[in-house]
Parts: C-alpha cells; sequence; structure tokens
C-alpha cells in the first residue's frame, strides 16, 4: 500500500498550480490510498488459504441462484471438466463484478449511466526512478489531460482519455504506450508496459443491495469513477453538520439553495454572533490554537467543560482523537475559527451572523434545527431565532444535553434524524 502521496495539478508545461498533501486526520483510514490489485488479491488468497474450512473454487462459475425462505442454492459449473455442483448456503454475498449475472438473476436494475469518453489505463514496473515518481500528478493540458499516479511495489499508473481519430487498439500497443508517456520525460529503460487497457467510467448503483438472503457487493452493487459531486449526477444532496459543520451547510443552503434537499443542523455556529458577546465555550474554542498552542489538557477541558452536559459520558479516547486531529500540520498552519482581525473585521462579523442574512427569511430548504438546552458553545436561543425566521424549520431543544446532541442523545438524533430526512415529519 502506498499513502500520504503529494498530489499535484500542473499545467501543459509541468508547473504546479494546485498542491496538496492528504495526511491522516484521525478518521482511522488513510485518506488517501494507492493498491496494487493483483498483490492485493495475492493476500487474500493467502489468507483464505490459513483456513482449512475454507475451500476455493477456481475456474468455476455460477450459472443459477435460487433462494427459499431457508437458504440458497447454486449452481455452479466447473469450467474445465464441465463438472456441475449443487451448493446450498444460509446466505449468498455476490461480488461479480459490473456485469453481475447474480443482479440480473434477482432482476434488480442497475441504474445510472456510463459515460461516453474512454480512456486508457497504462499499468507499468518502475525500471529506474525519475524526479517526482512518487507524486501522484493530474497533467491538465488541454491537448490531452493525463493522469500520472505512483502504485506500489515499484509500479506507476498513467490514464489518457482517448480523443476522437485515435485508433482505440492501437493505443494499448507497446508502441503507443512509450509514445505517451514519452512527453513526460519517461524512456523505455525507465518503465516495463505490463498493461495497457481502454475503459469507460461507469455511474451506476443496484436499485437493491440485498434481496432475501442474497447481497450484492463490490461492482456489482456499485460502480463509480474516481470523483464526486457533479460528475456522479449528484445534483442534490441533503446535508447534516454540527455547530461549524452546520455554519457550512447554511451556507451552502443560502449561496446555492437548489443543490441542497434537505438540512440537519445541530446547534450551528454564526446565528446571532452580532446580537451578544461571545459565550465562554467559544472563546474558549477560539482561544485554543492561541497562547502556548493546542495541547491535550487544553482540549480535554474543552470538552468536558463547555461542550457536552455530562462530562463523565465522553471516553478519553475521543480526547485522544480530537487531539491529534488538531495538530495535524496542514490544521495547524491554517487554524480554524480564527477571530477576524484587520480593518474588515467589523464587516466579516456581521456577514458571518445568518440572522444578518436577508435570505434567510426565504431559504425554501425543509430545515430540522436540534439544539442541546445546555449548549455552552452556541447558545440554544439561536434555535428560535432560525425557527422565527425561516419559512420550513422544525426545532427541538433537547434537554440536559450540550453542543453535541448527536453524540450525547445519539438515539434521538438517529430516529429524529432518519424521521426528517426520509420525509416523515
Ligand atoms: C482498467 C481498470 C482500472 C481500474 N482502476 C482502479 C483503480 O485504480 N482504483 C480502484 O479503486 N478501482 C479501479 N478499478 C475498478 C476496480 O477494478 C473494481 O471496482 C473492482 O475490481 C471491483 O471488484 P469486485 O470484486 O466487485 O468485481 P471484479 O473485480 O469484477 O470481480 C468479479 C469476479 O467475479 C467473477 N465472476 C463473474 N461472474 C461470475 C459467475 N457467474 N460465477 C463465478 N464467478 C463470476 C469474475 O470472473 C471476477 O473474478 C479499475 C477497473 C478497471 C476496469
Amino acid at each position: 500500500m502506498l499513502t500520504e502521496r503529494p498530489l499535484d495539478f500542473v499545467d501543459a508545461r509541468g508547473r504546479p498550480f494546485l498542491c496538496a498533501h492528504p495526511t491522516p486526520r484521525g478518521h482511522g483510514h488513510p485518506p488517501q490510498l494507492f493498491i496494487y490489485q493483483p498483490a492485493l488479491e495475492q493476500v487474500l488468497r493467502d489468507g483464505v488459504a490459513r483456513h482449512p474450512n475454507v475451500e476455493v473454487l477456481l475456474r468455476h462459475e455460477c450459472l443459477r441462484l435460487r433462494q427459499d425462505a431457508g437458504g440458497v442454492e447454486l449452481t455452479v459449473v466447473g469450467t474445465a471438466d464441465d463438472s456441475v455442483h449443487r451448493l446450498r448456503a444460509s446466505y449468498v454475498i455476490a461480488a461479480d463484478g459490473g456485469s453481475s449475472l447474480i443482479r440480473s438473476q434477482l432482476n434488480v436494475g442497475y441504474e445510472g449511466r456510463t459515460y461516453e469518453d474512454r480512456w486508457v489505463v497504462i499499468d507499468t514496473e518502475m525500471i529506474k526512478p525519475w524526479p517526482d515518481h512518487d507524486r501522484l500528478r493530474f497533467h491538465c493540458d488541454p491537448a490531452r489531460p493525463a493522469v500520472d499516479c505512483p502504485t506500489p511495489l515499484g509500479h506507476h499508473r498513467w490514464e489518457f482519455p482517448i480523443l476522437p481519430g485515435d485508433d482505440e487498439t492501437h493505443l494499448t500497443t507497446d508502441e503507443a504506450v512509450y509514445a505517451l508517456v514519452a512527453r513526460y520525460g519517461i524512456s523505455r529503460d525507465s518503465i516495463r508496459s505490463l498493461r495497457a487497457t481502454v475503459y469507460s467510467h461507469h455511474v451506476r448503483f443496484a436499485a437493491r443491495f440485498r434481496v432475501g438472503r442474497v447481497f450484492l457487493a463490490g461492482d456489482a452493487a456499485h460502480a463509480m469513477p474516481p470523483w464526486i459531486g457533479d460528475e456522479l449526477g449528484l445534483e442534490r444532496a441533503h446535508l447534516v453538520g454540527n455547530s461549524y459543520g452546520g455554519a457550512c451547510a447554511l451556507r451552502l443552503a443560502l449561496d446555492t439553495p437548489g443543490r441542497v434537499d434537505r438540512m440537519v443542523l445541530m446547534g450551528p455556529g454564526g446565528i446571532g454572533t452580532t446580537r451578544s458577546l461571545p459565550t465562554a465555550g467559544l472563546n474558549n474554542l477560539v482561544n485554543y490554537y492561541g497562547g502556548d498552542g493546542p495541547s491535550r489538557l487544553k482540549l480535554e477541558t474543552f470538552i468536558r467543560q463547555y461542550l457536552v452536559f455530562n462530562a463523565a459520558d465522553v471516553p478519553d479516547s475521543a480526547s485522544d482523537e480530537r487531539y491529534r486531529a488538531s495538530i495535524d500540520p496542514e490544521v495547524m498552519a491554517a487554524p480554524p475559527l480564527r477571530r477576524p482581525s484587520g480593518p474588515n473585521a467589523l464587516r466579516t462579523l456581521w456577514k458571518m451572523d445568518f440572522t444578518r442574512d436577508r435570505r434567510l427569511d426565504r431559504l425554501p430548504v425543509p430545515t430540522l434545527v436540534l439544539w442541546g438546552a445546555e449548549d455552552r458553545v452556541n447558545r440554544p436561543g439561536g434555535g428560535c431565532m432560525l425557527a422565527d425566521r425561516m419559512p420550513d424549520c422544525d426545532l427541538y431543544v433537547v434537554a440536559n444535553t450540550g453542543h453535541w446532541v448527536q453524540f450525547e442523545r445519539a438515539e434521538l438524533f438517529d430516529r429524529l434524524c432518519a424521521d426528517f430526512l426520509a420525509g416523515r415529519r
């Protein structure tokens, strides 16, 4: 596995104009991960081989699936000898790829679309490293954009769109592969071409992931290109945000109401902030990166004294995780939630208070506001301000709860949120 590779967007002459370095944020998984699929599959096969009660049937094809109340029966044919086997199982996970036969047999649709643009993906073995071979680069060259991507175990991948007039078959030949990468200064001595394949991007979801005792997984259940938002066809989405996240959700809804379906805000920031002095909790939060800088003690004090109603409910691990995330070098370089300063400070403060924004009075997005009655960071009175002003706003003020409704009253939050987002209110 390769993780945390710097990534650059470069222009046609290779000059970077946007650079980022993804680093872990305490989510329990790397923010970015490159795998070499044959190596991963080998690890999985070795793992399975450790269990004598698991039999792997390679070169076998499932032709039919039937299920009844007690289980599932599979008809499987050995492709080497035409042997026919009937297997019975309590449950089946069908991970048989994008063209899933099982999905068809279950009569489950595969909704979405396939892009017309076709791309060639080239996997190579690196023989001689070149400068910056370990950076992920997007070559934004209008003539032919390219993805230039390090992959583990001394491999490297390129992806190029197929342009009008290109001969697809030719593009997968070694000759074409070496010509395509030559524009980035990569010569035949540097790489050995392993595979070049033409593919299309699919954005598709199975209408259901489960039918009775059969579950669809992997590409059989969903396939998508590695980008999101507009390209995924997600024109509208529900937004759920707490505190600063709630403020971001509200800002997005005010700026682009057509893109937001429904919105759940938990103790959002920026409500009535110019109408009273900041709370002690907010001051504490804003000062976190000031003075002697962040510390585990400062963070734990903030959580236990200001963030929640009942300090005993917060496990140490929550403070550990939050502290680790708070000292991420990228976050430290541009700490969030700074007090506005300079000549435009007042103007900025004014703009940050949503109750000064007239668009609030006609925001058509159905909104659920949940606010802890004992919130010591953002005043619970903000809930009434929103409910009074917004045309379609439900408000719940939750007793014996601080700033983290979703944590402190998780069950209630889940129920209200699920009902509201499903349109049951
Ligand atoms: C060219 C290319 C490049 C890609 N690059 C990336 C990438 O960089 N990163 C990334 O995350 N994803 C990438 N993907 C997508 C990735 O390969 C798939 O998302 C992933 O392989 C899906 O795994 P899967 O197990 O669901 O399906 P598959 O890998 O398609 O496996 C399905 C398996 O089921 C078997 N099967 C099918 N029908 C039957 C049957 N009736 N009976 C028995 N067996 C059956 C097939 O033989 C196959 O072995 C790429 C895909 C392509 C085509």
